[in-house]
């Protein structure tokens, strides 16, 4: 039996990265994963609509890790050591094959999530890494001689040489306070990942509208973001919502999610080239209903939402579209400004902008540089992507370096 004990705080995609990484690659530690609640890699299951999204095909670090609000800078160095291709390689060898669909997300072939959670099940019983469940650690002191003593939730004590954290997200700081008891900062956290409620009654009437490329932004700060929007039945959502929301998460929060929102419905064309648009429509078919000419790409029936918005009737006919009125139109579909009443969670994936500081942690080990022997990994720290399989890279990777570190073998 081995006379090193590490410890995992966590069973989640970071936790169990690491406990593999560790006791793979040091057969004689003995590696005990404790997980407090009654299943392993919940998130791991949900995660992708059930599908789980494990990585995305992007294959450079700076480029890879210019997809994180909070985290990207620290994780460069990290991404030249495990990067996406590893996370491709580390599967397949273990016989599950990734597919790229053609947003650059990756998904297992079998198209479930359950086929990851199998392999990383797998995975830590062959490498020996001891398997708890409902046993959480409440409590760490620090061993006057080295490493830690854990209180466990059903009252028993254990100590090791090696601690990780890998607690996930802390949404609340209590989540985060075994990482402040041994003397780290928390990042407040706040979320990230959400999508927009407004009351605005012909949004939430178009339900189900996607624009391709929308540009939206916020008057007032530097957030602006283009790609599609979704109206839904309580307001905004689609890929450029979310990426505003992680980009904005802390001043989004600043304003209790109450703030003005800019859309440009057509931002590849300019205020001029937009105004002879219209006008040329009034010269070319002056007879024909405004609301019934819809500008490409957009729907007929946001058209016809937006002429309305404008303050431009139904009834009327593009010859008489006064200068005003066109003017009023343009501003419309180039500056729309709704008012955001609220956030809703984006059940596909949402995650916690804040965490452990980042400039207290060494990320070549992922180890404390206030408490040595104590590791970190994964969503716990202060770490955060965009949607696309960012978020579980970021635990792929640091778990891999905080195990590979506490099996004594990682970089200097
Ligand atoms: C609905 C949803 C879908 C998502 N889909 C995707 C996706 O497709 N792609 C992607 O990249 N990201 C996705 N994410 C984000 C991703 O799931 C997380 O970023 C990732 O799971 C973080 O991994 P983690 O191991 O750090 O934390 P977690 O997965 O949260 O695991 C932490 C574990 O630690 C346990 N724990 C907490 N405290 C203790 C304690 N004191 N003692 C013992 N155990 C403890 C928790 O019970 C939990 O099981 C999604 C998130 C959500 C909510």
């Amino acid at each position: 039996m081995s006379s090193r004990r590490v410890v995992v705080a966590g069973g989640g995609a970071a936790g169990f990265f690491a406990a593999i990484t560790c006791a793979e690659t040091a057969p004689d530690v003995e590696v005990t994963l404790l997980e407090k609640g009654p299943q392993f890699l919940s998130k791991v299951r949900i995660s992708g609509g059930g599908r789980c999204n494990v990585t995305h095909a992007c294959f450079e670090a700076r480029e890879f890790a210019a997809h994180y609000p909070r985290g990207g800078q620290a994780l460069i160095a990290p991404f030249k050591t495990f990067q996406a291709s590893d996370t491709v390689a580390w599967f397949e060898s273990r016989g599950v094959k990734l597919k790229t669909e053609k947003d650059g997300r990756m998904f297992p072939t079998t198209d479930t999530s359950q086929t990851i959670l199998d392999c990383l099940l797998g995975a830590a019983r062959a490498a020996g890494v001891k398997l708890v469940l409902n046993r959480g650690v409440e409590r760490v002191v620090k061993r006057p001689e080295g490493g830690f003593e854990l209180s466990l939730s059903d009252g028993e004590l254990l100590a090791c040489e090696g601690l990780l954290l890998a607690t996930g997200g802390c949404r609340v700081p209590a989540l985060g306070q075994l990482a402040v008891s041994l003397g780290h900062t928390l990042e407040p956290p706040v979320p990230s990942l959400f999508t927009f409620h407004l009351e605005t009654p012909w949004v939430r009437g178009l339900a189900g509208v996607s624009v391709e490329a929308a540009e939206a932004s916020v008057p007032g700060t530097g957030l602006r973001e283009r790609g599609a929007l979704l109206l839904t039945h309580w307001g905004l959502s689609g890929p450029v919502v979310l990426r505003l929301s992680a980009w904005g998460a802390r001043e989004l929060h600043g304003f209790n999610y109450r703030f003005p929102l800019r859309l440009n419905w057509l931002p590849h064309l300019g205020t001029e080239a937009l105004a002879a648009e219209l006008q040329s429509r009034r010269a070319a078919q002056p007879a024909r209903l405004v609301v019934n000419t819809p500008l490409a790409p957009l729907t007929a029936r946001l058209w016809e939402q937006l002429v309305l918005a404008a303050g431009i009737p139904g009834e009327t006919r593009w010859a008489d579209v006064s200068r005003a009125g066109r003017h009023a139109l343009v501003q419309q579909l180039l500056r729309t400004e709704l008012p955001v009443t609220g956030k809703s969670l984006n059940k596909d994936e949402f995650v916690t902008c804040g965490g452990v500081r980042l400039s207290e942690v060494n990320f070549k080990t992922m180890e404390s540089r206030i408490c040595p022997g104590l590791h970190f990994a994964g969503e716990l720290l202060d770490i955060d992507g965009l949607t696309g399989g960012f978020n579980f890279q970021a635990a792929w990777t640091t778990g891999w370096l905080a195990g590979q570190a506490m099996a004594g073998e990682g970089p200097a």
